[in-house]
């Protein structure tokens, strides 16, 4: 995802605003959990050169395949995340890099690739533990029944393992 700065870079104080949608590099290496694009990446951004620095801030939306960490089951959630980012032009590192201790991105010539920035900002807002819905009932830890398809009869009392020795003691009397 490219943006060409060609003007923009030469002009101080210069901004103007931008819309682009283009699709990511898949998220297997990193994500804790799998995570599939189902729409292109869209981002509505502004772009201000600050002292020949340019600043890209906007928001990005995407709809993403989650994983439901009770149920298993697939679903899809529309993510829209913030971003705001910084790119310095510099003459010593062919194409784009990234800084990751002071959050500075460099770019050489005509174009700032937003391709890995992107990324970064919605891995980083991806959510830890992805519930399908807020009262997904999960799996049954006895014989692994959706339980938001169906009861399948078991008995399901949530013991604390840690009580597990009492509970024992007590069905003996
Ligand atoms: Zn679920
Ligand atoms: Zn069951």
């Amino acid at each position: 995802m490219r943006i060409n700065v060609a003007d923009l870079k030469k002009t101080p104080g210069a901004q103007t605003e931008v819309s682009l949608e283009g699709t990511l590099p898949s998220f297997a290496e990193e994500a804790v959990q799998e995570v599939t694009l189902l729409s292109p990446v869209k981002a509505d951004l502004r772009l201000k050169n600050i002292d020949g620095v340019i600043l890209v801030e906007g928001q990005i939306r995407v709809e993403l395949s989650l994983s439901c960490s009770r149920c298993l089951e697939k679903f899809s959630q529309k993510l829209e995340v913030a971003i705001s980012e910084a790119f310095s032009e510099t003459g010593d590192f062919p194409g784009n890099g990234r800084e990751e201790e002071d959050g500075i991105n460099f770019f050489s010539g005509n174009n700032i690739d937003l391709t890995a920035a992107i990324r970064e900002n919605l891995l980083a807002a991806l959510p830890m533990k992805a519930t399908c819905r807020q009262d997904c009932r999960g799996l049954c830890p006895r014989c692994g029944q959706n339980l938001n398809l169906a009861e399948c009869g078991c008995q399901r009392q949530e013991i604390d393992p840690r009580l597990a020795g009492l509970a024992k003691l007590l069905e003996r009397k």
